[in-house]
């Protein structure tokens, strides 16, 4: 049966399809889109999965979210995005069987590894999927609204992560192009690799001179520019699309590995009947942790969802105050940068579910005329029976990286440090399983602080101060033998050619003078 999507600010009532909220990103009047019903799984269902491999976990919950594909699509198109075949170009890899194994530090403490794709951080899992969603809602004509001519292209503004994996998730894909926007000097050694040493002719790599938040501005304003889009669509027959967590393509495949974890957890005994496990998670955009409360919407055995924050902590604080407060913030560089964010957007799709329309609407009216908005005293309560918010800083992360590594011989990247440490504060009775966000290679320098014992914003001791991050990345596994090796596509970044090396300003007519450039030595 075929499933229809709302919109979070009530402003689209065409009932679309999945195809076409996964092409449109975005609702008319800016809303978010949610699917209308919500299938429901029991635990006898859930147990039904034990058997079955992970890409036919993910098909059977598209197919209860009513995808509008055909079940074969569906089937086929699952079966080759998560492929764990390990002859597989290292590139397009998953460097474990199970692709989203659970790892146990002790009884009641589980690891949700997110991190065996190929650009080894949890994006993957999201961001090898939407890409051929994309192709296939193209290939089969399935767009109701758009102009069948067109292909798309993807704006990404980056600070690491996304950039990476959404490369590796279009390269090479029919009918779509992706240019991505990195603040120069912003990211990692390695995460610069993944970006600029990508060769498809679909993918474009910019650096921008300014932050993160400065480049996702004027993406922003570019992608809103109506005359840069009809310029796009006449003379290059390209359509914007987006791959940012707003998009239902990037949020649903998130919604798998939850209902997967938990039922990996029943099959070995940790999680029996009648429990209910905790779960914790490294936030930034907000998506990774609605897409467990969404698990728990539809039955599966989640207690509370504890959303850990770094010292950018606007989301802790509207946990336990109600008060969105984006005013008189500094923008924080942190050890766990892909969580230094400002504006969560997936939050207005909580906002909705725990409210309605008429107040999504107010509140997200405040926010973009005053940075603020407060929820009322029923959505609160309703907010705090399910989540805790809590923030760590950086010293306390890296402190939690050493202790990790000591105790149990697992060496934690510092996403996942800052949601086990929050996991650890807020334990109760109930089992935890926290969300592994990234393998700890990606962000090298800070856990070499954390073993060394080094202060947050101090310099190495030598001789890793002069070490550059791949020398660096070696020198860490001679410090922690124990940790889980570097995975071939993190190695191999060291010797590939870095092909995109232009560096813009940050601004709009920057941005579209790129995108120009780009289109028309695209031919
Ligand atoms: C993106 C990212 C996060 C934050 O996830 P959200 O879905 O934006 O909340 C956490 N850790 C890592 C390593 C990430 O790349």
């Amino acid at each position: 049966m075929t499933l229809h999507f709302i919109d979070t600010r009530g402003q689209d009532d065409s009932r679309p399809t999945f195809s076409s909220v996964i092409v449109q990103g975005l609702a008319p009047g800016g809303g978010l889109y949610l699917p209308e019903v919500w299938p429901q799984y029991s635990l006898q269902q859930l147990d039904g999965w034990r058997d079955l491999p992970y890409h036919q976990r993910a098909a059977c919950l598209y197919k209860s979210f009513g995808i509008d594909f055909p079940e074969p699509v569906t089937d086929e198109l699952m079966a080759r995005i998560y492929n764990p075949d390990p002859t597989r170009p290292y590139r397009e890899r998953w460097n474990h069987a199970d692709i989203a194994p659970v790892v146990s530090l002790d009884d009641q403490t589980h690891l949700l590894e997110l991190w065996h794709g190929p650009t080894s951080a949890f994006k993957d899992l999201a961001l090898q999927c939407l890409p051929q969603f994309f192709t296939a809602v193209i290939e089969q004509r399935h767009i109701v609204t758009h102009d069948l001519n067109h292909d798309i292209l993807i704006l990404v503004a980056t600070s690491g992560d996304t950039g990476s994996a959404a490369l590796a998730g279009f390269s090479d894909r029919p009918h779509t192009n992706i240019i991505v926007f990195y603040p120069h000097g912003g990211v990692s050694e390695v995460q610069r690799r993944q970006m600029t040493a990508r060769s498809a002719q679909n993918l474009g790599v910019f650096g921008v001179r300014g932050n993160f938040d400065d480049c996702q501005r004027a993406v922003k304003r570019a992608f809103e520019d109506e005359s840069f889009g009809s310029w796009l669509a006449h003379e290059a027959n390209l359509q914007f699309s987006s791959a940012n967590s707003i998009n239902w393509g990037r949020l649903a495949p998130q919604i798998v590995y939850y209902l997967s974890a938990v039922c990996d957890l029943r099959a070995t005994g940790q999680l029996t009947d009648g429990q209910v496990v905790d779960v914790c998670v490294p936030t930034g955009n907000f998506g990774n942790i609605l897409a467990a409360w969404l698990a728990k919407r539809i039955g599966a055995p989640i207690g509370r969802l504890l959303c850990a924050s770094n010292e950018n902590k606007i989301l802790s604080d509207f946990i336990q105050t109600g008060i969105y407060d984006t005013r008189m913030r500094g923008f924080k560089v942190t050890t766990s940068p892909s969580m230094d964010i400002l504006v969560s957007s997936n939050l207005e799709r909580l906002l909705f579910l725990l409210s309605d329309a008429t107040h999504v609407r107010a509140w997200m009216e405040q926010l973009a005329r005053d940075g603020v908005f407060q929820v009322d005293a029923d959505t609160l309560s309703r907010l705090q029976t399910d989540f805790v918010g809590g923030w760590v800083d950086d010293a306390t992360t890296l402190a939690r990286i050493k202790q990790t590594y000591d105790s149990h011989g697992y060496l934690l990247d510092p996403h996942t440090a800052v949601a086990l440490e929050l996991a650890e504060r807020e334990r109760a009775d109930n089992p935890l399983l926290i969300a592994g966000t990234a393998h700890w290679a990606k962000f090298a320098p800070n856990v070499a602080r954390a073993l060394t014992g080094t202060a947050p914003e101090a310099p190495l001791p030598e001789p890793y101060e002069s070490m550059g991050g791949f020398e660096l990345t070696r020198a860490i596994c001679a410090l922690a033998p124990g940790a889980a090796p570097v995975p071939e596509n993190l190695q191999r970044m060291e010797h590939e050619t870095e092909r995109f090396r232009d560096v813009i300003d940050s601004d709009a007519a920057s941005i579209e003078d790129a995108v120009k450039s780009w289109v028309r030595a695209r031919g």
